[in-house]
């Protein structure tokens, strides 16, 4: 196959009113690092709004563009799965829609790949421009709690935006489970990985596609995939409540022997209350790994594809198959 030197993947869920203004910027930085040897992959992640008309129309004008209309929405990091399967380029950038990423620094990413001989050049947030103190702050907090309980080394700050090399993207596509932290897979398939470090910017149009109830879906997928500190948080647990019960024991001996019997309602009350939510949290936390183990169990596709508009060279490895795919090799 014919490997473009370049593709540009693009995961985007309700951004028509960025679409053109992200068509232009991505085009432009292509051909500024490639010349003409570059092809775009949107994906429409079952948009409320009119995407997959822009995307149509605009592919229709172009034919570097490849765009994917998905079966319904998947959420963004099976999306840009979809994507990653679907392209075809010896290097790859995965970029958000909405302009938070300038792909103006696609020239730098490269030349810092090239520079550092590195497979993947992931870019580091320094500033966050537009985001409110509530997402900023408990994106701080949760990179650094990811940190500390993960057994993979996941780099701070970081989010999917990120310059990777044709073999890194094959072992990161071999990864076959359901519940994705693509940031979290990609560090664990290592080779050589640099930061790069930029400014992230306000929002293009739109607003974020990432309410509350999705970050927390995240965070537990990124911590669930990469660590089991939480179910080992039983037997911690337990532990330090067998040598508190000692104390107390010590204590009840005391009150025994003093004479003084026991009055305490309150803290009866409060070693009854204080185990029952002990217990409820462990049981959340086990249930959250079982849930995920009963869904990759199941072994559906990661997504499914509706429509597709523009040259796709690449191949699904995963999901939608082509009706031409039947008389080839998969991977092929
Ligand atoms: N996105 C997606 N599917 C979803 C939610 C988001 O494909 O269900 C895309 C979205 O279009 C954007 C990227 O994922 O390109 C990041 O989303 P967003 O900018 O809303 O998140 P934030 O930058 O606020 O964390
Ligand atoms: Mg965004």
């Amino acid at each position: 196959m014919q490997r473009p030197a370049l593709s540009i993947v693009v995961p985007c869920y309700n951004e028509a009113a960025c679409l053109d203004q992200l068509h232009a910027r991505v085009s432009a930085a292509a051909r500024a690092s490639v010349g003409e040897d570059f092809e775009l992959v949107f994906i429409n992640d079952g948009s409320k709004d009119d995407s997959w008309g822009v995307m149509q129309r605009l592919s229709a004008a172009d034919p570097h563009l490849v765009a994917i209309n998905l079966s319904r929405n998947h959420g963004h990091q099976l999306a840009l799965t979809a994507g990653l399967d679907l392209c075809s380029g010896a290097q790859i950038l995965i970029i958000d829609a909405d302009l938070q990423d300038p792909p103006e620094l696609l020239v730098d990413m490269r030349r810092a790949m090239v520079e550092q001989q590195a497979d993947v050049v992931y870019a580091v947030r320094r500033k966050r421009e537009g985001e409110s103190l509530f997402k900023k702050a408990t994106a701080a907090a949760f990179y650094r709690l990811l940190d500390r309980v993960t057994d993979t080394a996941i780099p701070l700050d970081t989010g999917d935006f990120r310059l990777m090399s044709r073999r890194a993207l094959d072992a990161f596509l071999s990864l076959p489970e359901q519940a994705r932290f693509i940031r979290g897979m990609v560090a664990w398939v290592g080779f050589r990985q640099v930061p790069f470090v930029y400014d992230r910017a306000e929002r293009f149009a739109g607003e974020t596609n990432y309410p509350l109830g999705k970050m927390i879906r995240l965070a537990l997928d990124a911590v669930t995939g990469f660590s089991t500190t939480p179910l080992r948080l039983a037997s911690h647990l337990g532990l330090w409540l067998t040598a508190a019960s000692l104390l107390l024991f010590l204590y009840i001996a005391i009150g025994f022997f003093t004479g003084s019997a026991v009055a305490g309602w309150t803290s009866t009350m409060l070693v009854v209350v204080l185990l029952g939510a002990f217990q409820m949290f462990v049981l959340g936390m086990i249930g959250e790994y079982l849930g995920r183990l009963y869904v990759e169990s199941k072994r559906r596709p990661l997504y499914l594809v509706a429509d597709v508009a523009g040259p796709v060279k690449g191949r699904a490895t995963l999901g939608y198959r082509f009706a031409d795919d039947e008389a080839e090799v998969p991977g092929e």
